[in-house]
């Protein structure tokens, strides 16, 4: 994906307050991001790791996502699979929620989805990053082509929320 800064990542949430896009964790390391083998940029929030945020492009704009794990018990998968780049991992996948944008998010709406615990699907899906024995499904799929379909599942979160 393109790069961004600090300044676009504010500027791109679609499901928070302009209160809380100011006030919210961004990386300041964004410059050091290796952004070309990015389907999305993801981050925990340090000081609050129940929080988390993504954005990714969609129709060639950033979005940016707040989402938030809905408890410890709720969140805590033995072994799960993550909805966008299909990785399977033990005790590392997030049940991660989204308020939804507008007013459907003021009345307490959210979607839901399993996510790569550390938000690194990319680097799963280049196989950058190893999670572990039987982590990945057989499949006859190019690494092009699992790129394609993780930036498709983000794409279809994105929208889903924004719906
Ligand atoms: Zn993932």
């Amino acid at each position: 994906m393109k790069p961004l800064t600090e300044q676009e990542i504010r500027a791109a949430f679609v499901n928070c307050t302009k209160g809380q896009t100011k006030r919210l964790f961004v990386p300041r390391d964004l410059s050091d991001r290796p952004w070309d083998d990015l389907d999305y940029l993801g981050w925990r929030d340090p000081q609050s790791p129940d929080r988390a945020y993504l954005v990714a492009e969609l129709d060639g704009h950033p979005r940016a996502i707040a989402l938030r794990r809905p408890s410890p018990a709720a969140g805590q998968l033995q072994r799960g699979m993550c909805s966008m780049c299909l990785t399977t991992h033990t005790g590392n996948v997030s049940l991660m929620v989204a308020p939804k944008a507008g007013k459907a998010g003021q009345q307490g709406n959210t979607v839901g989805t399993y996510l790569c615990a550390d938000l690194d699907c990319s680097l799963y899906v280049r196989g950058r990053k190893n999670a572990g024995a039987g982590a990945r499904l057989q499949e006859s799929l190019s690494v092009e082509e699992k790129i394609e379909r993780t930036v498709a599942n983000v794409a279809a979160f994105v929208a889903r929320v924004m719906a």
